[in-house]
């Protein structure tokens, strides 16, 4: 089988599976204890808190573990908007996490104003410039697009929030672990991150947030998390989160060089077979291919590759049981005879040469099979 789904979910990494097992049999004491018994768990969170915050160029005070991306998300944009006069400005690429999590806002009766896309898949630093007000109290704009993954200009964005005194949220799920990301160098107040999205386990994450942000607890009970996001700590996942992301980080280019290879092969074959079509995005996250094909349905394509026991997704895995041509398309203004046919390929670690050339094939022959 070939598996290239990665921006939906990436496999376990095995040294980030054999880090949790002690704290999963052994060392299972509640980490919030006073005994001796939960001290090997305090010091694997207090070491996997700095080493979190290193590789985002935090400190590791401003790191609150979460749940993931999603809570992350809500997180930054609810403990910020809830009960707030001021007013917040996100883009129409937001994943469904930011997006939903806004419309609960308008709900309570904030105002979101909802920046467009250029064809790129690109948020324009203009258009905040053109829609900022001194009432706008938070600007949330990803990092990396999950669909298409166009990285964004978040130092502009960023910087133009400040500047008109509003704070800044980015969703940067697809991005932690697989580009340089700094919190200082790009001025981010708050950052969304999720393990799975990095080879770490599924349901852990973090959200950082900069000293003196701010914002209200998301969970009120214990004094976990300093106090903002109550529960008794997951230590063993924490503890791979943090193994996954340093490795990760640590292999960052050869990954990014070997994964723009696989893109590039697909591209080429793809080419080849000459299959019409677009490449979505601005070759932003490496191994994130989104194609949209003319002539197709993204749908149908997805379950005869399926049959190959190939995987693939037409988009965000949130939006997989939508047939709708996704949001994010239909922001990019994708071309009507191409938009059904758009297919997410995200290559990850486990992905050789051959897998892109063989997807390529595969859908050659899909194509001609339906002529
Ligand atoms: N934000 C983005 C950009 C994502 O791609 C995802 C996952 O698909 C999420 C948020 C949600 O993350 P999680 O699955 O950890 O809740």
């Amino acid at each position: 089988m070939i598996y290239a789904d990665n921006a939906a979910t990436t496999p376990l990494d095995r040294d980030a599976f054999e880090a949790m097992c002690p704290f999963l049999l052994e060392y299972y004491g509640n980490a919030s204890q006073p005994y001796s018994f939960s001290v090997a768990g305090k010091k694997a969170l207090k070491q996997a808190r700095k080493t979190i915050a290193h590789r985002i160029g935090a400190l590791p005070e401003e790191i609150y573990f979460t749940s993931g991306g999603t809570e992350s998300d809500n997180w930054a944009i609810k403990g910020i908007m809830a009960g707030s006069h001021g007013s917040m400005i996100t883009s129409q690429i937001e994943h469904h996490a930011v997006l939903h999590a806004c419309n609960a806002m308008e709900r309570l009766g904030v105002r979101v104003e909802y920046l467009p896309a250029d064809r790129n898949c690109m948020v324009q630093p203009e258009a905040l410039k053109e829609r900022i007000t001194q009432n706008t109290r938070l600007v949330s704009v990803m990092m990396a697009n999950n669909e298409v993954g166009s990285v964004q200009p978040i130092a502009e964005l960023s910087r133009i929030a400040h500047e008109n005194g509003a704070l800044f949220h980015t969703d940067a799920v697809q991005a932690v672990g697989h580009m340089e990301t700094d919190v200082n160098y790009l001025e981010i107040d708050m950052l969304s991150a999720s393990a799975h999205k990095f080879n770490g386990p599924k349901g852990i994450g973090f959200l950082y947030i900069r000293k003196g942000t701010a914002i209200q607890p998301y969970a009120d009970g214990g004094a976990q998390e300093a106090g903002l996001r109550a529960g008794t700590e997951n230590v063993a996942s924490i503890v791979a989160m943090a193994v996954a992301l340093e490795k990760n980080c640590e292999h960052m280019q050869e990954n990014q060089i070997r994964l723009r290879k696989l893109e590039q092969i697909m591209e080429d074959r793809l080419r080849v077979e000459n299959i019409d079509f677009i490449r979505n995005g601005n070759r932003g996250i490496p191994g994130n291919i989104s194609l949209s094909i003319r002539g197709a349905e993204g749908e149908m394509l997805l379950h005869r590759l399926d049959l190959k026991k190939i995987y693939v997704s037409t988009g965000s895995a949130c939006d997989s049981k939508n047939t709708e041509i996704s949001h994010v398309i239909k922001a990019m203004k994708v071309p009507d005879e191409y938009a059904e046919g758009t297919i997410r390929v995200s290559f990850g670690a486990g992905n050789t040469e051959e897998d892109a050339a063989d997807i390529a094939r595969a859908l050659a022959e899909i194509m001609n099979g339906m002529k």
